[in-house]
């Protein structure tokens, strides 16, 4: 299974490589901080349930 997925900043606009973990849940929502441009974004990380793959969308937050 998988551990890593990839997102796309909402700020700077690259993609990255973020570790998830599907032990917390299929749908998990938390804010990380870009690993890009450091700025802090909302994550919205969703679970397919037959293959675990991971899609992630992100927003972003005020300081
Ligand atoms: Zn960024």
């Amino acid at each position: 299974m998988d551990t890593t997925a990839t997102y796309v900043c909402a700020w700077c606009g690259q993609e990255s490589i973020t570790e998830v973990d599907v032990s917390q849940g299929m749908r998990q929502k938390y804010i990380e901080d870009c690993q890009v441009c450091c700025r802090p974004m909302q994550f919205f990380l969703v679970f397919d349930e037959e293959d675990y793959s991971a899609t992630i969308s992100t927003e972003p937050l005020d300081g």
